[in-house]
């Protein structure tokens, strides 16, 4: 995991984080997705600097192993100098090292937020899941454990006052809470109430207005007006095989084998494409992550 550097802000990792969410529901099945609809609680992780550090820390990592059910995994956890803020030897366990800067010892509150990315890097490292590329794979990781509900602990450790910054993860503090309102949008769960960071829950509801935004694109019905008249303007060129003006949309137009028009999109919750005839209303249900989606094509 990264440490320092100046705070980088908006949506630069996006297409990753939303390939991760897809490669997330592949992976596990939508019955195992289900199964995490709990999110970690915040007086599970609690730390603070009056605790026994390893003692401590020791326990946090077992809750979280818990979390992201790895029954037999046990987290060594250890202190040491170094430019990053923790890393985790990935072996064939149980017995995983995680090694956090030295600076934890001093802000004992952020362990669990540190070793929320580093247990998912166990977890994904057991079902071989990964993307290529370091940077691509440390996406994953933070997407993986804000999805699947102990990665709200890295948003909160992203705090910000006039002369000093903290940032923990790969992800940006709006990508987080991109990827945290999808969850609570899939799950109904309310994570705003747990922040401690002013800052964190500003970039939660930045990121749930981008992922509200994602079920209003057009052929959804829910899509707004601006969209909707864009979509029946490509629709038409499509249909005349004329070609889309700009194709870089959310949606592709396609012929089928019999000729017919086919309009591909994607999954506002999973981000998998879902390919539908053409042919006004229609209620599609997303087969990877089982959303039932109203659309108008
Ligand atoms: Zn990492
Ligand atoms: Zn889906």
């Amino acid at each position: 995991m990264a440490n320092g550097g100046p705070v980088e802000h908006g949506y630069p990792h996006l297409e990753t984080v939303r390939a991760a969410v897809t490669a997330l529901y592949r992976r596990l099945s939508y019955d195992t997705v289900r199964a995490f609809s709990v999110s970690v609680a915040p007086a599970d992780v609690a730390f603070c600097d009056t605790d026994d550090l390893y003692l401590g820390a020791q326990r946090v990592a077992r809750e979280l192993v818990r979390h992201y059910r790895l029954p037999d995994a046990r987290l060594i956890v250890g202190f040491r100098e170094m430019t990053h803020a923790a890393n985790v030897e990935l072996t064939a366990g149980p017995e995983y090292f995680v090694e956090l800067n030295d600076r934890f010892r001093t802000h004992r509150r952020d362990i669990g937020a540190a070793l929320a990315h580093e247990v998912a890097h166990v977890y994904l490292h057991r079902l071989d899941l990964s993307f290529p590329g370091t940077r691509e794979n440390e996406i994953l990781t933070d997407t993986t454990a804000t999805y699947l509900g102990a990665g709200w602990l890295l948003l909160d450790a992203f705090r910000e006052d006039g002369a000093s910054s903290q940032k923990l993860g790969y992800l940006t503090p709006e990508e987080f809470g991109y990827v945290l309102a999808k969850r609570s949008l899939v799950f109904g769960e309310d994570p705003s109430v747990w922040f401690t960071s002013a800052q964190a829950y500003t970039a939660y509801t930045k990121g749930l207005a981008a992922a509200r935004g994602d079920l209003e694109r057009p052929p959804l019905l829910s899509a707004g007006w601006v969209g909707r008249r864009r979509y029946a303007r490509d629709r038409r060129h499509a249909q005349d095989h004329r070609p889309v003006a700009e194709p870089a949309g959310p949606y592709d137009f396609g012929s089928a084998e019999d000729g017919s028009l086919r309009v591909s999109f994607a999954c506002p919750t999973c981000h998998q494409r879902i390919r539908v005839e053409v042919r006004g209303r229609v209620r599609v249900r997303c087969g990877l992550c089982r959303t039932v989606l109203e659309c108008d094509t």
